[in-house]
């Protein structure tokens, strides 16, 4: 007998495939039993029934791999508690190099692994060859051996998630499509099937690449694109057993897996095919898979004939193409949607949703029950998207580049190449004319460097350094010494108006917002466990308006932080005027000089000091000038409304020339924030850290007794002393070129990572920011830091590093209030 759809349930999932299952099957073990799953065809039968099933634990960020160390436990434990088999199968990754670059790149992996306390080994091609005998190796550089990587039926794995559920009171319907969601006064009241209405206090779209689709359903974004996906299944083959390691050489694109004494060959071509734009899906495809296409399949079959050479005398059993849905990031989405409350999404797993599914649904769920993710899941958030992402032909033409990221050297600094230009600034031309590389932040372009004439604006990717470094030291060199202009137009704007903005800041902010109009205040938001959600600059225009400024990337993200927290008696309205303003950073010695030259305003320390914000006359424009710098310089940031831009930016390079004035980009204000010392939100600044971790308590007004969020979480950690501790450092040698994410050690021994590291002209090296952490788990104070002897490895190369709670450069701050 089925089951009749009731009216109502607490929770909706729409969809039955791995994320779908997994998402219910949390929900149900964090007590949520009130659940409906929504399947429009059978449970598995969308994506997830043809994946290769491979699952690899290292992901690029820590936040990721410990979501597939999560998925790693779940799967071999599920099948004790459920009585149903995952195919799970620790048989451990072997990943080979065919290069020194690439042997980098593994090298960096198992420092990253050390970090992230993963096991991983270094292997000789030799070592390499014992561990996978069927290969071929002399053309190897080396290899890693990941013992926890392994592989899952996905198929059983959704059938025993999807019994977890059930047994956890969770009711699952198959054959039935949700074809409306209702949503009344910005929140979800339940979703409309082709077999009656479900009201529901929560939704939960998991519809794999029908997610952007369903999204639409509640006007809900969910930026992802289908791309067809290929493997194929050879006849047995001597030597490959079911202990055989899953096999990744990505030089070569490819993997492969055993699969009954045979072997899933399949890969990451670097030019991949999109299938159908989202809305053109059809329905029904259950269990189905696309056309063969060897033409396309060839670049993988060349290369999988090279690395196993019995290939070449064995039968293809069989040819699978089917389609998944990639997103324009290779991140998957995960989260609360801005537009909708209480609408999550959980797709767009690019090509590792098997991998991911244990951890991702977790997430999700802790998510949804507890208000509010419970670690950094930044790289993941919906919220990192905007409603221009959801373009379908810029998604199928971004697509075509993103599933070969799978296997590509992760390059430092390496830049998307396709559906670009994209958002340009208005003086986007201008800056291309001045031989401007581009770089993509948010959707918009914006400068990384100037190559000099005659010089190829154009990164060549290395891991060491690369060819624009001495154009990105010049730039650095000017701000220092004389004057630079950066465009840092794609600053999300803000704009906070009403008799509440005030009160609405106070209890959002670290700092104090009650400050006097013409104030620019540095300040961080927190959430209720006192880590960041972010850090912006307030200038207070008048009584009842804020101008909030913050990175690039967080636009949506913040705004839906802010709107969210106003309270409905609030009188309060955040507007974003992102687009309305182009920015210029205008910094280094000479920035009054080159300003005064062009404006009537007093611009000397007794008229306009740091921190200060004023509408000045420039040129025939009138623009906001806020006295603050991220450089560590003298400068003023310009707010100039869109159409003026051109205008101001041809006076300031004129009235500038003599003063040798140079246009600047994003490496240089890399390179010197960090000899500065100053933080960014998702890299120092994340979800996982506190003001105390970070060593920004001077900006807490814990030393008033004005109540704000994240407050006793703050004073807690205070109290109770961090266990990681942001610090600066610069590296005792100018040989190595540090990237982020390197290891350091104190005493010899692994005891932090470093966030962000770049080329310091200024100091002839390398510095950075790194968190540091006692290997023994106990607080750390400043005393602690300054009994360490520290050292960096690089690409397991390792240099000894001075490290510090103060920056390198200018500690006392004496630049920047010039
Ligand atoms: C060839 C290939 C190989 C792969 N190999 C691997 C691998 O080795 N390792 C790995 O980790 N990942 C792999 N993947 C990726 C993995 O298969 C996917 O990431 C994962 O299956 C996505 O799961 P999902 O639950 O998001 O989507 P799906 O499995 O597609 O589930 C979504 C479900 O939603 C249902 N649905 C849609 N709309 C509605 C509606 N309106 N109402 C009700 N239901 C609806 C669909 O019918 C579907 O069943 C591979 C993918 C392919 C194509």
């Amino acid at each position: 007998m089925t089951m009749p759809l009731p009216s109502q349930a607490q929770v909706v999932v729409i969809g039955g495939g791995v994320i779908g299952t997994s998402v219910a099957y949390h929900l149900a073990k964090l007590g949520w039993t009130d659940v409906v799953l929504l399947e429009q065809g059978q449970l598995s039968c969308g994506t997830t029934w043809h994946a290769a099933g491979l699952v690899g634990q290292l992901r690029s960020t820590q936040g990721g791999t410990r979501l597939v160390q999560y998925s790693t436990e779940l799967y071999r434990e599920l099948e004790s508690e459920t009585g149903l088999a995952t195919g799970y199968k620790q048989c451990g990754g072997v990943t080979v190099a065919r290069t020194q670059a690439r042997m980098t790149q593994l090298r960096r992996t198992a420092a990253t692994a050390a970090a992230f306390g993963l096991e991983c080994e270094l292997l000789r091609p030799a070592q390499a060859a014992d561990r996978y005998p069927v290969m071929r190796t002399d053309d190897l550089v080396g290899a890693i051996w990941l013992p926890g990587d392994g592989k899952a039926n996905p198929t059983d794995l959704t059938a025993s998630l999807a019994r977890g559920a059930r047994r956890g009171g969770a009711r699952i319907f198959e054959r039935t499509r949700a074809l409306g969601i209702g949503v009344r006064d910005g929140r979800v009241t339940g979703v409309t099937t082709d077999a009656g209405d479900i009201a529901a206090e929560v939704v939960v779209n998991c519809a794999g690449q029908w997610a952007k689709q369903v999204g639409a359903l509640a006007g809900v974004n969910v930026p992802l694109h289908s791309a067809e996906h290929f493997y194929v299944v050879t006849d047995p083959i001597d030597g490959v057993h079911t202990d055989l390691p899953v096999l990744r050489d990505p030089d070569g694109y490819t993997y492969f897996k055993e699969e009954v004494g045979g072997l899933v060959v399949g890969g990451f071509e670097p030019e991949a095919k999109p299938w159908v734009a989202p809305d053109r899906i059809p329905y029904p495809f259950e269990f189905k898979l696309l056309d063969e296409d060897w033409d396309h399949f060839t670049v993988l079959m060349e290369n999988a004939l090279l690395r196993i050479p019995a290939l070449h005398t064995i039968g293809i059993k069989k040819f699978y193409n089917g389609p998944e849905s990639f997103t324009p990031d290779n991140q998957f989405i995960l989260g609360e949607a801005p537009e909708v409350r209480n609408f999550f999404v959980a797709a767009g797993l690019n090509s590792v949703g098997i991998a991911c599914a244990g951890g991702a649904g977790r997430a999700l769920a802790e998510w949804i029950v507890g208000g509010g993710p419970t670690m950094d899941l930044t790289a993941v958030d919906i919220r990192r998207f905007a409603a221009f992402n959801g373009n379908n032909q810029w998604l199928h033409d971004r697509v075509a580049e993103i599933l070969g990221l799978h296997y590509e050297i992760p390059w430092p600094n390496r830049e998307m190449r396709t559906a670009r230009p994209f958002r340009r600034s208005p003086v986007y031309h201008l800056l291309r004319e001045a031989n401007a590389d581009f770089g993509s932040r948010m959707g918009w372009e914006r400068a990384n460097f100037f190559a000099p004439p005659g010089e190829k604006a154009e990164i060549e990717y290395s891991w060491g350094k690369q060819n624009w470094l001495p154009w990105s030291a010049a730039e650095q060199r000017a701000t220092r010494e004389a004057v630079a202009v950066f465009d840092q137009t794609s600053f999300s704007k803000f704009l906070l108006t009403g008799p509440d903005a005030e009160s609405v800041l106070q209890w959002l902010c670290t700092a104090d917002a009650a400050v006097p109009p013409g104030r620019t205040v540095y300040t961080g938001m927190l959430n209720e466990r006192g880590t960041y959600e972010s850090d912006v600059t307030l200038t207070r225009l008048s009584a009842q308006e804020y101008l909030i400024v913050s990175s690039s990337a967080t636009t949506v993200r913040d705004a839906d932080h802010i709107r969210r927290r106003i309270r409905p008696d609030q009188r309060a309205t955040l507007a974003d005027v992102t687009s309305q303003y182009a920015v210029f950073g205008v910094m280094g010695p000479r920035s009054r000089d080159l300003l005064s030259r062009l404006t009537r305003a007093d611009l000397r320390n007794e008229a306009h000091p740091f921190g200060t914000s004023r509408e000045i006359d420039l040129g025939y424009a009138t623009v906001r000038a806020t006295r603050i710098t991220y450089v560590g310089e003298l400068g003023w940031e310009l707010y100039v409304p869109a159409e003026f831009a051109v205008g101001v930016y041809e006076d300031l390079m004129r009235a500038g020339a003599d003063l040798g004035v140079r246009n600047a980009g994003y490496y240089a204000i890399e390179s010197l924030r960090l000899e500065k010392g100053y933080r960014a939100f998702g890299r120092e600044l994340t979800p996982d850290y506190n003001p105390v971790e970070a060593g920004l308590l001077f900006t807490c007004k814990l030393a008033t007794d004005i109540p704000f969020l994240g407050r006793e979480a703050v004073e807690k950690a205070k109290a109770g002393g961090a266990r990681n501790r942001l610090v600066s450092f610069a590296v005792g040698s100018e040989d190595p070129m540090l990237w982020g994410g390197e290891l350091v050690l104190r005493d010899g021994v692994a005891a932090g990572q470093v966030t962000s590291g770049a080329w310091g002209e200024t100091l002839g090296r390398c510095a950075g920011l790194a968190y540091l952490w006692d290997p023994d788990g106990g607080p750390i104070d400043t005393r602690w830091i300054g009994e360490g002897s520290y050292a960096v490895s690089v690409g397991g190369d390792v240099y000894p590093v001075t490290v510090s709670t103060k920056p390198p450069y200018d500690p006392a701050g004496h630049k920047i209030r010039a």
